[in-house]
């Protein structure tokens, strides 16, 4: 190992990924293929939001100052719809226009009191209160034009896509998506669906990862099952590295005679580090296989699956400027007793319930790391600091998984 990096705190790992970077360009995408994109540029609006003053209600245009003294009768002069048919009608002392909402503001009104607050009789209506100025929308209220509103990294969630097409785009620059090859090792895995045979176990981890890199708004290339030889490793890797901008390997990291993904790694690969203080999850090594990036994942599901978590996600987001998202975070308060570790940080899976007043965080699986149902039957990791002690009632911040 020389002078590999060994036994890494988790800040420490990510400051050594950040030092790889990859290749970014940039790709021109259709609002209909914009979900869960990367923003690629500062977006400025091209117009302004509300384009035009119009009213936030169906009801009436009128005058403020001709409503003070209710009741009041004021003359229907005409009616503008949505579209704004009728937006040079110019509405004076005692007049009133029907108005349905978002419709162009007539000139001379301020105000607008909604239709069920009034009373019509052919061309009369007859108000019984002052009217609303705050339910006209002012021109340029929401944003401006020229405005940067979504920022360079932004991950396009519904939301920010209907932000997009409000700011007058239909057509915008994102990152391109990463290729990134999921290799799962080891003999004694078999797709599911075969059937098992003595000593044999599903492969689950690469359909976890799949996942994870979709969910970040990558593309995940799952590989065939490899043998735990040198050669057939040796050969999966140099397909990957040609085909994928980074390889993402499950299994094979830690001390045993049959982990070749460290052994491959130490004698014809590049380590940047290898072992973290985390816990589950301590296996990993990070570096290059041929000049792609590479993550060997530990095997054990629920280690591979905290790893990406806690390490490669970070690590690809700031690849592309982005971050995580501010709803995956919170703090809980203990309901259950849970185990941390000395040295490490350790990431216990628990159940966050609200009470009604505040969140609470049940442990409620037994937490081995092979036991992916601790994952699939939890919603978050409690991060329980290393050389902490933690009880019943205490704060802890958590991950939504
Ligand atoms: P390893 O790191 O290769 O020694 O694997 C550690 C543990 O994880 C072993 O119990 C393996 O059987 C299990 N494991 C390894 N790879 C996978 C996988 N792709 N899916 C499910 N379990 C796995
Ligand atoms: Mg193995």
């Amino acid at each position: 190992m020389g002078d590999t990096p060994y036994f890494v705190t988790l800040d420490e790992a990510l400051d050594i990924c950040k030092k790889t970077t990859l290749q970014n360009s940039v790709d021109t995408v259709h609002l209909d293929s914009a979900h869960n994109r990367i923003l690629a540029t500062d977006l400025k609006s091209l117009v302004d939001d509300p384009p035009f003053d119009n009213s936030a209600m169906d009801g009436f245009a009128m005058r403020h100052e001709d409503t003070l003294n209710p009741p009041t009768n004021l003359k229907i002069i005409g009616t503008i719809q949505a579209s704004g048919d009728q937006e040079n009608i110019t509405v004076s002392e005692g007049e009133t226009v029907r108005i349905m909402t978002g419709a162009p503001m007539p000139l001379g009104a301020d105000s607008i009191l909604q239709v069920e607050l009034t009373s019509c009789s052919g061309e009369t209506l007859t108000i019984s209160q002052e009217s609303m100025p705050g339910y006209v929308r002012k021109k340029g209220e929401n944003i401006r034009k020229g405005e940067t509103i979504l920022s360079k990294g932004t991950v396009l969630t519904p939301s920010n896509i209907s932000m997009v097409a409000t700011m007058g785009y239909n057509k915008i620059p994102v990152f391109r998506k990463l290729v990134i090859g999921i290799i799962p090792t080891g003999n004694e895995l078999r797709q599911p669906g075969e059937d098992l045979q003595p000593g044999e176990i599903f492969e689950s981890n690469a359909y976890g990862i799949s996942g994870l890199v979709k969910w970040l708004g990558h593309t995940p290339k799952r590989y065939d099952l490899v043998e735990d030889t040198m050669d057939k490793t040796r050969e999966s890797l140099d397909r990957a590295s040609k085909e994928c901008d980074l390889i993402i390997t499950s299994g094979g990291v830690s001390m045993g005679d049959w982990d070749l993904i460290r052994k491959i790694m130490e004698e014809e690969g590049d380590i940047h580090f290898w072992r973290i203080k985390l816990r589950p999850g301590s296996p990993p090594l990070f570096g290059k296989w041929k000049d792609t990036p590479i993550f060997g994942l530990p095997g054990n599901p629920v280690s591979s699956h905290v790893v990406f978590r806690m390490l490669v996600a970070p690590w690809i987001r700031n690849l592309t400027s982005s971050f995580e998202p501010v709803e995956s975070r919170a703090f809980a308060t203990l309901a259950t007793n849970v185990k941390p570790s000395k040295d490490f940080l350790t990431l216990r899976r628990v159940k966050i319930e609200s009470d009604g007043n505040q969140l609470k965080a049940y442990q409620e699986t037994h937490q081995g790391s092979g036991n992916i149902a601790s994952m699939a039957l939890s919603n978050a990791l409690a991060m329980l600091k290393p050389n902490t002690d933690y009880s019943i009632g205490d704060i802890v911040e958590i991950l939504y998984i």
